[in-house]
């Protein structure tokens, strides 16, 4: 076994961590994953835990899916690299496009441009939904819009987009020309709305008035995951999301999903947008589409998008963008076998099975904790419990209990996530009852230490 303070000490020395303090390496120091076998991951301590957080939500099948493994082992050997920019492609990419093309035909998107990640997928989508406007000759429309809560990456273009202060006050001035409208998030809304459906025509009036405020020529885009995931698994009332698209079609503005989490069966179906019966312009994915195993993604293109750029005669839809990894061969021969034991396991299945399951679970946990403000789900694997100090006040818990709820939940066996007053559950759409089982009874060990 591993020196695991030797390590820690190495690690607070050596490294700075995304969404942290630089100086709480050394005083709090992050648990240290040395192994991971089926849904669970085994520290260097030894302790093997279910991964309530399935990675970064990114890990739907789990840790052991052999099938990917191979794939990247064969694909090293026959070609490790190879750009596709202008002038090559690469068989892997080739094979790939044809069956993501086929995977979301049913949601009208017939074109994929590779990306290395999820906040690349947004910054694609978000320059191309710009020249898109060019190349049909509506050069003014360049603004954006998109929801408060909403999470769309770390570049600057997803952070000016993003609706959550912490990601964006230490980082201005962001981009110009980004409008926020308010979440149809029924605990918390400006308009004091608690019934789902009245607060989703509320968020849509905002986007009309936003729209007619700014002047409709004006705007490219309206950006926004089918189900808020890191601003604290939102799910909108169903009405929500084809509401948006009715708008933004009436009003010349395109639409792109954010379903960096929600892809590939998160939600219960193989697109949150597919989920809520919508088609966007553009949906930008990343994280499952190669179980974690492989940075990469993917933004699909809709048809009415590819037929503007590929009829173009001007020459302005020539593309001033794309990365070094665009297309990766190794990447795309993980995302081949990710996809193919996606749907041979239909995990978009079990993921409505177990995830109804959690879901009712972690409402019997409110009944018993007064700390439990609120709790999201329904909507396949992606579950929070808000925590407050007070339920009639709402004022949120402090970083204490909420610190000691989240330890105390990985002795008893499960590992969470903490992000700010939630406790996120995303974990690998493999999961089996039992599984569903000990992450409830570690949450209640750790609630039980918290209260
Ligand atoms: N969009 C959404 C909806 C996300 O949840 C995330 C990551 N959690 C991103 C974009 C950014 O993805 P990445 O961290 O891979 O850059």
């Amino acid at each position: 076994m591993k020196d695991s303070n030797f390590l820690k000490e190495k690690n607070a020395r050596s490294l700075w961590h995304p969404m942290a303090h630089p100086a709480d390496s050394l005083a709090n120091p992050p648990t240290i994953v040395t192994g991971a076998e089926g849904v669970s991951i085994i520290d260097v301590d030894g302790h093997k835990v279910v991964d309530g957080v399935g990675g970064l939500w990114n890990v739907n099948l789990g840790f052991s899916c052999q099938p990917i493994k191979d794939a990247i082992a064969a694909q090293l050997e026959q070609l490790p690299y190879y750009s596709t920019f202008r002038g090559t492609t690469n068989d892997a990419v080739i094979e790939l496009s044809e069956e993501l093309r086929e995977f979301f035909e049913p949601d009208g998107l017939t074109r994929a441009f590779y990306t290395s990640g999820g906040s690349d997928s947004v910054e694609t989508a978000l320059r191309l939904a710009r020249q898109y406007h060019k190349v049909k000759g509506e050069p003014a429309r360049t603004k954006y819009l998109s929801l408060k809560k909403g999470y769309h990456g770390t570049h600057f273009g997803g952070a000016s987009v993003n609706g959550n202060a912490n990601f964006r006050t230490a980082y201005e001035p962001l981009m110009a020309g980004c409008f926020h409208i308010p979440a149809p998030y029924p605990y918390r809304n400006p308009f004091n709305e608690t019934d789902p459906e009245k607060l989703a025509q509320l968020c849509l009036q905002a986007l009309e008035d936003e729209i007619a405020f700014q002047g409709a020529g004006t705007i490219a885009a309206f950006i926004m995951e089918p189900i808020l995931g890191a601003g604290g698994v939102i799910p909108p009332h169903k009405s929500f999301m084809p509401g948006v698209r009715d708008i933004c079609t009436r009003n010349g503005i395109l639409l792109i999903a954010d379903e960096v989490i929600t892809a590939f069966g998160r939600t219960g179906s193989w697109s949150g947008s597919r989920h809520w019966g919508v088609k966007p312009d553009f949906m930008c994915t990343a994280k499952a589409i190669t179980n974690g195993y492989f940075p990469f993604g993917a933004v699909m293109i809709a048809d009415d998008v590819v037929q503007v750029f590929e009829g173009d005669k001007t020459g302005k839809a020539a593309i001033g963008h794309g990365y070094t990894y665009s297309g990766h061969p190794v990447g795309a021969a993980a995302a081949l076998a990710c996809l193919a034991e996606t749907k041979r396991l239909k995990v978009n299945e079990n993921a409505a099975a177990r995830g109804a399951e959690l879901f009712s679970g972690l409402q019997a946990l409110q009944d018993k904790y007064e700390m439990i403000g609120d709790v999201r789900g329904g909507h396949g694997l992606m579950c929070a419990l808000e925590l407050v100090s007070d339920r009639a006040s709402k004022a949120p818990i402090g970083k204490g209990p909420i610190g000691t709820l989240q330890e105390v939940t990985y002795q008893n066996g499960a590992m969470v996530r903490v992000s700010g007053p939630n406790v996120i559950l995303s974990p690998p759409l493999v999961l089996t009852s039992a599984d569903v089982q000990t992450i409830l009874t570690a949450l209640d060990a750790g609630f039980a230490a918290a209260s």
